[in-house]
């Protein structure tokens, strides 16, 4: 086997990887095996992706694999839907980077069934394990009391008759629990004697009505990651407490090494968002937003859709780090990560969000000009385009102003300002409607001014984007703003009233014929607007974009206003 490791220069440190370094020093294991654990019950979020990165970027940088697992033990919740998107997520984010330590996907906790139950057979067999008849209720009480079971002291006999009884569903739903016989006045709660099964008789999605006792997280998991040869079990930390019930059942059991090991991190909390499972499935459900992949919602597919590359948000798993201590990431942070990005790679592009008509008295009707435009100052190797220039362009309506404030340099009645790419303009006459709304500038153009040309250099405070009247197309162009409009929506529980009603704005806007050819994969800078990706709602006939992000932080000078 082909085994590629990174040299410890460019994998980033951590005290998870220390720990998987020294492992593999000691001899500990031979290779690297982690694991990424989803219950389908949803779609991936940015947390998640952080997993991804974690627990994909080991196996990357140690040389092993990485197994996706669907954690598909609850029979009601999973659905086919929530599978399929997975695993577009993850192949998605791991693609090109660590898709080769993919450990043949997708494995299913459900595919273990039959094993789970064999294991749970051997512990009633050792005595380790005993069927208990109190009610979910009845049970909670008594742990939380630290009370035994009037059950705990059935004999194995009973027991295995029961359990093996309690698999041919002769008993309703919640009659009869499989319990591990541990100690009622653990100190850890996790070990007052824990349900390992349930009874349910719903049908599963892959395992139909084969089964109706269902075994619980602590007992599924640990077991999935002992077959599956887990080395590291990577979680976040309110699994902490479930780690002393992870290391017991692997000693109850008696299994050899090696054992996978349980370690815990803190998970991502970003400001201005929710990124929970059931807040996202109630944004969803309760149409607050357009679907699982909303361009504002902080899913895979919402950032992916919305132009956020799979490398933005590996730099920002990079970037943010692993640690045991529960901290929130500013959202500026991802914005940052994926302009930063974007600002290297984007193509540029003239746009013209809120068009005003500009007509250039002086320049001949009917003539047209092909100017010379960079593509991406940040690579030369992008090569330069032509971009057409008339008498008719439109330019921003915000960059004009009648009476403007003192430090306005844009455009203003007798004003001059450069058109980026081209001449320079002076504003000679304002045209407006019946209402008084200014609908079209009159304006002379220094034809002298033009790239080359005797007064190129002329000096004007203002260069401006502009898209040519009879070559410009229409494009839908959505932008977008952060979900919520407070940093921490979270703590009072009713998120949903700090909803930011401004978070998505439609336009019709005017672009220069170029992007006629755009391509979903590539990133488009709209000069002074900030960044764009295609939307998966384009058609032939009309392209439809999104804003990834803006070029600089608004938020960073609201908050200091
Ligand atoms: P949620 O709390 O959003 O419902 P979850 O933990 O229930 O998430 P799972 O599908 O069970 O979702 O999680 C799969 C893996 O992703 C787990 O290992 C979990 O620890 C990890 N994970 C979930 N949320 C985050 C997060 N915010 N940051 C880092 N890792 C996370
Ligand atoms: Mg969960």
């Amino acid at each position: 086997m082909l085994v590629t490791m990174t040299t410890e220069a460019d994998r980033p440190s951590d005290f998870i990887r220390d720990i998987v370094a020294e492992d593999l020093r000691t001899g500990k294991y031979k290779q690297i095996r982690t694991r990424f654990p989803p219950e389908p019950n949803g779609y991936l979020h940015i947390g998640h992706a952080k997993s991804i990165c974690l627990n994909f970027g080991i196996a990357r940088e140690f040389g092993g694999t990485c197994n996706i697992r669907m954690d598909d033990t609850n029979p009601t919740k999973e659905e086919a839907e929530y599978v399929r998107s997975i695993m577009t997520d993850v192949r998605w984010l791991v693609d090109g980077w660590a898709d080769n330590h993919l450990g043949g996907a997708p494995f299913y906790a459900s595919d273990y069934f039959p094993k789970f139950y064999e294991y749970a057979v051997d512990l009633v067999r050792t005595g380790k394990a005993y069927v208990c008849d109190m009610t979910p209720e009845e049970t909670d009480a008594y742990r939380r009391l630290g009370k035994a079971s009037g059950f705990r002291d059935r004999s194995i006999e009973e027991n295995l008759d029961l359990f093996v009884r309690m698999k041919a569903g002769e008993f309703p739903d919640g009659a009869r629990t499989l319990r591990a016989k541990i100690d009622v006045n653990a100190a850890n709660i996790w070990l007052r004697d824990p349900v390992l099964y349930r009874i349910r008789h719903a049908s599963h999605h892959r395992t139909g009505d084969k089964w109706c006792i269902y075994p619980m997280y602590d007992w599924a998991h640990t077991l999935s990651d002992y077959i599956e040869g887990i080395t590291h079990s990577i979680c976040t930390l309110e699994f902490e407490v479930h780690r002393p019930l992870y290391d017991w059942i692997l000693d109850a059991l008696e299994l050899p090494e090696p054992r996978p090991h349980q370690y815990e991190f803190a998970r991502l909390n970003l400001t201005y968002s929710v990124i929970s499972k059931r807040k996202l499935i109630q944004l969803v459900n309760e149409k607050l937003v357009n679907g699982w992949d909303d361009p504002r919602m902080l899913t895979i597919s919402g950032l992916r859709r919305r132009g956020v590359t799979a490398s933005a948000l590996r730099a920002l798993a990079y970037n943010i780090g692993i640690t045991k201590y529960p901290s929130m990431t500013d959202m500026a942070l991802l914005e940052h990560t994926v302009r930063d990005e974007l600002n290297r790679t984007a193509t540029r592009r003239l746009v013209v969000l809120r068009p005003i008509k500009v007509v250039l008295t002086n320049y001949p009707e009917g003539k047209t000009e092909e100017l010379d435009a960079i593509n991406n100052p940040e690579d030369p190797s992008a090569g330069t385009r032509k971009i057409p220039f008339g008498r008719e362009l439109y330019i921003e309506r915000d960059d004009f102003m009648e009476t403007p404030p003192p430090k306005f340099f844009r455009l203003r009645p007798g004003g001059e300002v450069r058109l980026k790419y081209a001449y320079i303009i002076k504003c000679d006459k304002v045209v407006k409607d019946e209402a008084g709304d200014v609908i079209e500038l009159r304006c002379t153009v220094d034809l002298e001014s033009k790239s080359g040309g005797p007064t190129a250099g002329r000096k004007v405070k203002g260069t401006m984007h502009w898209v040519s009247a009879a070559h410009g197309i229409d494009a839908e162009v959505r932008l977008y703003d952060r979900l919520f409009t407070v940093p921490e929506p979270d703590p009072s529980g009713d998120f949903k009233s700090f909803i930011n009603p401004n978070s998505l704005e439609v336009l019709t806007a005017k672009c220069e014929p170029a992007l006629a050819d755009a391509c979903p994969k590539e990133r488009y800078q709209f000069e002074r607007l900030g960044y764009f990706a295609l939307d998966l709602d384009s058609t032939r006939e009309k392209q439809v974009w999104n804003r990834t992000v803006t070029l600089r932080d608004t938020w960073a000078k609201e908050a200091k206003k």
